[in-house]
């Protein structure tokens, strides 16, 4: 029976999972988290009041509850095991780690305090173990550079109000944090005309609905001729005419960032050009929201360099990469369901032809040619975890919630790990006589 390690239980690592089981049942698939808690990004990057995209998770839950996959939280690659090691116990390993490093903006100025890259935002207000105390400056004044969906995701949340929370699972201590830095002015700012914005249209839409919020657009006559377009019909029909706001956020389309000043170690101004003209904009914190780091010295770019077919994330048989690993931190939670489906095809034509033994680097197999799979791993780590222990966390949060959220999100690592190795109710011991 192949064995098979997928390192990574984000949205790619699961679609792979899917895949391959759709097309050999009788695959043995373990998937391996360095966090105790599965669905990477689904949990830790999509925003805490878009619900409906973190339900997916519960169409991967049935990969651990029904189709025999194994979920092993709190093994980290690189640390807990290494990628020879993985390959020794494994026919196959494929490595779908996701990229969460921000990339930054390479200004004069970046090094000032209260410059936070949005992902790191993100992951704080989604309660990521690494981030929770990192707690960002914000301030009345907030830029965000940046016109993604991900910088309108930053821009949502700091616009809008308690009451607006409800159904989400943003942990009250965020917003109290949000609404007493008493953020009131944003720019959100992109070197794009509006028609050509990386933002989905649907995201402006939703911002429409938040009656509190006055909008005000620069630099929309460079979209001139482009009235058709989505993007500008979402921006334009974004409320200005608001008698009382408790926000103002202004939309500037066409700016370059060129430089950041600041007293005292903080920054304090936020400078653009477009042709000729200079924007100076005062602030209390900029957040940038212009992508993530592709290129990590070592491991990924290491295994990129030698692989044989980079489009499908081969590297050599035995080896594969997913996902934003893989392709780079672009696209949707959907767009990696289509390339995991080829990956898989990929992996079982690989282990039909017998190509796919991760022997390549001269490592001995188990006995009699069948490699240990997940036996060898917890022999040698006893602090893994596993999919009950994820069950544990998720009932705990839960059962925590309070003032309208649907989920409180444990956020130390510590904690995590208590509830995922607190041992299962067993039956009750029958009393005996003796
Ligand atoms: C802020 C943000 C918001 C987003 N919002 C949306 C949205 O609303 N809708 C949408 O469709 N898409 C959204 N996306 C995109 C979506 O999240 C990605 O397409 C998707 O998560 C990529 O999946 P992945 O599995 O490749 O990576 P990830 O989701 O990052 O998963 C990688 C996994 O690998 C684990 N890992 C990392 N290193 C190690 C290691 N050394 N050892 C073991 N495990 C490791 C991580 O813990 C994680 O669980 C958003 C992205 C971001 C950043």
């Amino acid at each position: 029976m192949p064995k098979i390690a997928i390192v990574g239980a984000g949205p790619s690592g699961c679609y792979v999972a899917q895949a391959l089981l759709k097309l050999d049942k009788t695959l043995e698939v373990d998937i391996l988290d360095r966090l105790p808690v599965p669905y990477g990004l689904v949990r830790y990057g999509v925003a805490p009041d878009h619900q409906g995209t973190k339900a997916v998770s519960r169409q991967f839950a049935r990969l651990f509850e029904r189709q025999g996959v194994r979920f092993i939280g709190n093994v980290t690659l690189g640390e807990t095991v290494t990628l020879d090691e993985l390959r020794a116990a494994y026919d196959v390993v494929v490595l779908a780690l996701g990229l969460s490093k921000d990339r930054e903006l390479d200004l004069p100025g970046r090094d000032l305090a209260g410059i936070t890259g949005a992902g790191a935002v993100t992951r704080h207000w989604n309660d990521h173990p690494d981030e929770a105390a990192q707690v960002p400056h914000l301030g009345n004044r907030v830029v965000i550079v940046g016109q993604g969906n991900v910088a309108m995701d930053v821009l949502r949340i700091l616009a809008k109000q308690e009451p607006d929370f409800d159904g989400s699972d943003l942990h009250p201590r965020h917003t109290d944090h949000i609404t007493g830095a008493g953020v009131a002015q944003i720019d959100i700012l992109g070197r794009s005309p509006a028609h050509e914005a990386k933002f989905d249209p649907v995201m402006v839409k939703e911002l429409a609905k938040l009656e509190h919020v006055r909008f005000a657009l620069d630099g929309i006559e460079l979209s001139q001729g482009h009235d058709d377009d989505p993007r500008v019909a979402a921006v334009t029909a974004l409320p200005q005419d608001v008698p009382v706001a408790s926000h103002e956020v202004t939309f500037r389309f066409g700016w370059k960032p060129e430089r950041l000043s600041g007293e005292e170690g903080r920054v304090s101004a936020a400078y653009f050009s477009r042709g000729d003209e200079e924007l100076g904009l005062s602030c209390d914190s900029v957040i940038t929201a212009i992508g993530f780091d592709s290129h990590i010295p070592g491991l990924r770019d290491d295994l990129l360099a030698q692989a044989e077919d980079r489009e499908t994330g081969v590297v050599d048989k035995g080896l594969y990469l997913a996902g934003w690993f893989c392709r780079g931190p672009r696209g949707t939670i959907p767009d990696n369901r289509l390339a995991a489906q080829d990956l898989a095809t990929r992996i079982v034509a690989d282990l039909a032809t017998g190509q796919a033994t991760g022997q390549t680097t001269g490592q001995a197999t188990g006995q009699g040619g069948e490699k240990p799979g997940r036996a060898a791993l917890v022999a040698t780590h006893p602090d893994l975890t596993d999919y009950d222990g994820w069950l544990r966390i998720d009932a705990a949060e839960l059962a925590a919630c309070t003032d309208g959220r649907v989920r409180a999100k444990v956020a130390d690592l510590e904690t995590l790990l208590a509830l995922a190795c607190a041992p299962a109710p067993g039956p009750a011991t029958p009393e005996t006589d003796e």
